[in-house]
């Protein structure tokens, strides 16, 4: 199953439309995709629509930001009912934060020296309750800061970089909570990115199980090979479902385009079995 259950469009941070992603999807091949944008659900009845009369299966997604024990974590939400209100309502909140964060971050890039930084990661965002890290990282590669998107982060916008600005979102426990009782899958997304000890990941993965979460991510665009190896074994050793995704955003930007990953290792439980997913899995009509 070329399964790919985590990319971004332009309603969040990625550049391409939902039907864009969808026919770049079904090009390569993608027979079960989701669309995961962060903290907003705008982008889904697109991206449905699209799915299935490209002969893909669909599943609902998204991608929530967390903040856990003053990390910054990413759930991915999968086969959740868009129309849920709790879901709906509680990820309003989220987004709400990100347009004093972008003001702060545009005064503290402008002392560096970068032009218009606000108005110009707006043009890239298009709308102020979406705006984030990756609007203002085009920006700067715009001006020149850095040669690509990968560098403008390394150099400038994560913590102790002088673009960073402390945020907090929203609680683990909340995140899975609205996951699940919009009927989806909880899914810890990217699991190798986290700058976290080993110790710490594995009380990260300790409390998302507590709290309801069923999977976590094997295969991703932010993962190597040995990575891949390693969550296989801690989603054997914690009894998590593997999810396949690429966190495909843009094509000069992301390491795997749209289902291009690797297969899942043999050994771990696809999450697309899980019960919850199974029923919802929609089919191509
Ligand atoms: P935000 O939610 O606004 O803080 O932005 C987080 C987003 O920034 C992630 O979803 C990625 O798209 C992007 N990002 C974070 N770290 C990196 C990195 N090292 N290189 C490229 N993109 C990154
Ligand atoms: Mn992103
Ligand atoms: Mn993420
Ligand atoms: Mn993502």
């Amino acid at each position: 199953m070329n399964a790919d259950l985590h990319c971004h469009s332009c309603h969040s941070d990625g550049v391409l439309s939902p039907a864009t992603l969808a026919a770049r999807a079904a090009a390569n091949g993608v027979e079960l995709w989701s669309l995961t944008d962060h903290d907003n659900l705008g982008g889904l009845d697109e991206a449905r629509e699209h799915a299935r009369a490209l002969g893909m299966r669909f599943v609902d997604g998204v991608e929530i930001s967390v903040t856990w024990h003053g990390t910054t974590i990413h759930v991915v939400g999968l086969g959740i009912d868009p129309r849920h209100a709790p879901l709906d309502q509680g990820l309003a909140s989220v987004r709400s934060g990100r347009d004093a964060r972008a003001l702060r971050m545009a005064e503290a890039l402008e002392a560096l020296g970068v032009r218009d930084a606000y108005a110009n990661a707006m043009r890239h965002a298009g709308n102020p309750s979406l705006v984030g890290r990756s609007h203002f990282a085009r920006v700067l590669v715009e001006q020149g800061y850095a040669p690509d998107v990968h560098a403008v982060f390394r150099d400038y916008l994560v913590r102790g970089r002088p673009g960073y600005i402390e945020h907090q979102w929203t609680a683990l426990e909340q995140a899975v909570a609205w996951i699940r009782g919009a009927g989806g899958v909880a899914v810890i997304a990217h699991p190798g990115r986290y700058r976290i000890s080993g110790e710490l990941l594995l009380r990260l993965l300790a409390d998302f199980r507590e709290a309801g979460g069923r999977a976590i991510e094997v295969v991703s665009g932010s993962h190597g090979e040995a990575e891949v190896r390693h969550f296989a074994r801690l989603a054997r050793d914690f009894g998590f479902y593997a999810s396949r995704a690429s966190d495909f955003h843009a094509p000069d930007e992301s390491p795997i385009d749209l289902g291009r990953g690797a297969a899942l290792p043999a050994g771990v439980e696809p999450v697309w079995h899980a019960p919850a997913l199974g029923s919802l899995v929609s089919t191509p009509a």
